[in-house]
C-alpha cells in the first residue's frame, strides 16, 4: 500500500489568505487530511530578493514565474512595503484547518527571517520566536503544536535543541527516505524527523518534460518507500496551480494512494537513528537539511 503525506507550507500572507482556503476546500472535497505548517508573523518575503546572490535563486524564480505565483506585492513586503501579520490578518483561516481535523503546526514566526539567518539565530531567541507562534496558535486553536517543519529545510544545533526542549512530537525539518531520530554534530535529538521524500514542484517545475501535464505522473513515480512526503506550498499548488494539484490528488486516489498525515507518521514508525547533513539538491538554492544515505 502506498501511503502519502502532504506537507503544506505556508510562507506568506497571500499564501495564508488566498490558497490556504482554497486548499482546504479541495481536501474536503477529497475527503483527506493534510499537515499544515503556519507562517504566524510578519511577512517578510520582500526581504527574500536578497537571495539573489545565492546560486540557483535566479534560475528558480525564473522557472518558477516567481511575479505570478507571489503576486508583486508580496516580493515588495518588508522592503518598499511594511510587514503585513499574516496570522492575525484573519485567524479563523488558522481554526478553521484545525476544526477541520488537519494536523496543524509551526512553520515559522518570520519565515525569511529564520531560513536566512538561522545559523546567527541564539537559543534564547530562537525559543521566543517558536514561542510566539505557538502562543498564538494555543490562543486561536485551544490546543499547544506539538510539531514544526523548518522554512527552506534549514537547521542549525540551536533548532534541535529548542524542539527537544519543547517536547514537540515530531518534526519536519528536512529531506530524506524515511522518519529517522535526529544525529547533528556528534550530538543526538529525540523528536522524531519526517522527512519530505519528493521533490516539490517549485524544484522541478519548468525542468525538461516537467510541466503541468506531467508533474503528477512523476510525484507518483516517485513514491516508492513506505513513507512519501509532498511538500506543497500554500503559494503555488493553493493558487496558481491549484488546478494541477487537484489532479494530483485525483490520480493519486484512483491509483489507490492512502492519504496520512505526518502525525500519523510519527506515531507509527519506529525510527532509527541516523545523521543529518547540510546538502543540495537540484532545483534548490544555498544548503539544506538532508538525511545522510545510509
Ligand atoms: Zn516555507
Amino acid at each position: 500500500m502506498t501511503q502519502l503525506a502532504v506537507k503544506v507550507d505556508i510562507d506568506s500572507l497571500r499564501g495564508y489568505r488566498e490558497g490556504v482556503p482554497k486548499m482546504l476546500d479541495l481536501f474536503k472535497k477529497h475527503g483527506i487530511k493534510a499537515s499544515i505548517f503556519f507562517s504566524f508573523g510578519p511577512d517578510n518575503s520582500g526581504k527574500a530578493i536578497r537571495r539573489i546572490f545565492r546560486k540557483g535563486f535566479i534560475s528558480k524564480m525564473m522557472r518558477t514565474k516567481a511575479p505570478s505565483t507571489y503576486g508583486i506585492k508580496t516580493l515588495l513586503y518588508g522592503t518598499l512595503l511594511p510587514a503585513p501579520m499574516i496570522v492575525p490578518s484573519d485567524p479563523g483561516i488558522l481554526v478553521r484547518a484545525v476544526e477541520e481535523g488537519h494536523d496543524c503546526g509551526v512553520h515559522a514566526w518570520d519565515h525569511v527571517y529564520v531560513q536566512d539567518e538561522l545559523a546567527r539565530i541564539s537559543k534564547e531567541e530562537f525559543r521566543s520566536l517558536f514561542e510566539r507562534s505557538a502562543d498564538m496558535f494555543e490562543k486561536l486553536s485551544g490546543r499547544k503544536p506539538m510539531s514544526c517543519a523548518a522554512p527552506g529545510w534549514q537547521i542549525s544545533q540551536v533548532s534541535l535543541e529548542v524542539q527537544q526542549e519543547l517536547g514537540l512530537n515530531y518534526c519536519s525539518d528536512t529531506r530524506g527516505r524515511k522518519p529517522f531520530l535526529p544525529v547533528f554534530g556528534g550530538r543526538s535529538y529525540t523528536p522524531v524527523q519526517i522527512p519530505t521524500t519528493l521533490p516539490t514542484m517549485d524544484e522541478i517545475f519548468g525542468l525538461p518534460g516537467v510541466d503541468d501535464d506531467t508533474i503528477g505522473d512523476i510525484w507518483l513515480k516517485g513514491m516508492d518507500s513506505d513513507w512519501n512526503v509532498l511538500t506543497v506550498h500554500a503559494e503555488m499548488e493553493g493558487l496558481s496551480k491549484i488546478d494541477v494539484f487537484d489532479g494530483f490528488i485525483e490520480k493519486a486516489k484512483k491509483s489507490g494512494v492512502q492519504f496520512r498525515t505526518l502525525a500519523e507518521y510519527a506515531e507509527e514508525c519506529r525510527p532509527d537513528k541516523c545523521e543529518i547533513i547540510m546538502g543540495t539538491l537540484t532545483g534548490r538554492a544555498g544548503t539544506l537539511a538532508v538525511q545522510k544515505e545510509e
